[in-house]
């Protein structure tokens, strides 16, 4: 360019030059300097209006204007630009055609927002799923469009580790599992994923588990019963008989407390979602249930001390309360040599409030830990043969919880004893009036 500019420079000095001698010769210098002068600014103007024809409307015109010299240089650099943004805009506009039409092609519903939450793109899906449409709802607020208040909270709250699961807007019948990452400044890419075959499956099992239990119970309390009569009266029976009655008896009592727990946990899994939400007197229950561990400890002797540091009541279910906390404190008893330390303490803070049951037990391998809630689940089987829990304690504490939106924290060390603290937020507090 330097190069082009030098020599237009030149052309330019030659020219005028050239024009003021040949009014030297007519004897006007002057007059022929300024009818050089004159013929540039002539040339320039003429340039610079096809110049800024051609770049008006680059695109439309057929041909790119021609000239001689740094105008000739100067077309043909912006010729070389225009097609070169051509060829980008082209590509750019083919890829995000092509991401356009994987991302319709997807079964999943994918919507972007900015970072208030106002539509900004959506797929096809997301059309199907949650009824969206295209002419009307750009730019619309998402949590306007999903109005379930579940969705809000989790849309505002910022925390998507875990998904949310949720009935369609469109389609109530379409169960939708809603997954939510945030992305550049706060705008939020959310991922809606049709999971009703899952849910219909997962509700066939849990039903599945309800009707065997209910049908089991019938027959099983017969034979508990006759078992029972026989315990009884084994001094009428043959000595060879004894035995095998009452290991019968004990097995068919832990079968008794099995379905029990299974009839127990399918309530609280299905039925009773909408929580009974009464308050409860969360220390005149421990205290209940500290009592009734005392009794279960029996000879063991554990010291069992309820601390409480309010008298915050919670709301909720009482009598699922009472299933998850005895299930904890029982626990702790079962799994604590005679003679340990169980502490139960109920306390509230800014967070919430705070059930913890903690003894001074064998503890738990941390490799068990995340595993501990599921159902049968057990960190040493060798021991839970004395003790006759039936594996689903833990996970009936953890529904109860979700169905107080509480969560449980389990802390253990082999060797140490356990701590397991149940959270409730703040919400679900209520202050007790003074007496
Ligand atoms: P179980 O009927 O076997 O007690 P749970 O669901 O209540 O079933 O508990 C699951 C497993 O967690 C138990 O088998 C036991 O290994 C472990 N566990 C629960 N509570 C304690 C505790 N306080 N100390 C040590 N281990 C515990």
């Amino acid at each position: 360019m330097q190069k082009n500019w030098s020599q237009h420079l030149r052309n330019t000095i030659i020219g005028l030059a050239g024009t003021t001698f040949a009014g030297v010769y007519f004897g006007h210098p002057i007059y022929g300097l300024t009818a050089g002068l004159g013929i540039y600014l002539l040339w320039t103007l003429y340039h610079t209006y096809r110049l800024s024809q051609w770049l008006a409307d680059p695109n439309t015109m057929n041909e790119t204007p021609q000239s001689l010299g740094i105008w000739g240089n100067l077309f043909e650099k912006l010729h070389k630009l225009n097609q070169n943004y051509l060829q980008t805009r082209d590509r750019l506009r083919a890829r995000i055609d092509r991401i356009q039409e994987s991302t319709n092609a997807m079964r999943d519903g994918v919507i972007m927002t900015d970072a208030h939450g106002a539509m900004e793109w959506w797929n096809g899906s997301a059309e199907d799923l949650l009824g969206f449409r295209h002419n009307t709802d750009q730019g619309q607020y998402i949590c306007n469009l999903i109005r379930t208040p579940a969705f809000k909270a989790y849309f505002d709250a910022k925390n998507y580790r875990e998904p949310l699961e949720l009935h369609s807007p469109a389609k109530p019948h379409i169960h939708l599992q809603i997954q939510i990452s945030l992305f550049g400044k706060q705008s939020r890419l959310i991922v809606a994923k049709d999971v009703t075959r899952l849910h219909q499956l997962e509700q066939m099992r849990r039903d599945f588990v309800s009707n065997v239990s209910h049908e089991m119970r019938t027959p099983l309390t017969v034979i508990s019963g006759y078992l029972e009569t026989l315990v009884d009266n084994t001094d009428d029976l043959p000595a060879k008989w004894r035995r095998a009655i009452n290991t019968m008896a004990t097995q068919s009592f832990r079968m008794e407390a099995l379905i029990t727990d299974l009839i127990l946990l399918s309530r609280i899994e299905t039925g009773e979602k909408e929580v009974n939400d009464t308050t409860t007197n969360v220390n005149g229950l421990m205290q209940q249930i500290c009592q009734d561990a005392r009794t279960l400890s029996g000879e063991n002797q554990h010291e069992i001390t309820f601390n409480t540091s309010g008298r915050q009541q919670l709301k909720g279910d009482e009598k699922q309360l009472r299933s998850a906390f005895s299930n904890l404190v029982f626990n702790a008893v079962k799994y604590t040599p005679a003679q340990g330390q169980i502490t139960v303490s109920w306390f509230s803070n800014s967070e919430g409030g705070h059930l913890s049951v903690k003894d001074t037990g064998a503890g738990i391998e941390q490799i068990h830990l995340p595993r501990l809630t599921e159902r049968f689940y057990r960190a040493d089987p060798s021991r839970h043969k004395d003790t006759g829990g039936t594996g689903l304690g833990l996970a009936i504490v953890k529904h109860v919880l979700i169905n107080h939106d509480g969560n449980l924290e389990i802390l253990s060390r082999v060797g140490e004893g356990s701590r397991f603290i149940c959270h409730f937020p703040a919400k679900r507090l209520v202050s007790a009036a003074p007496e």
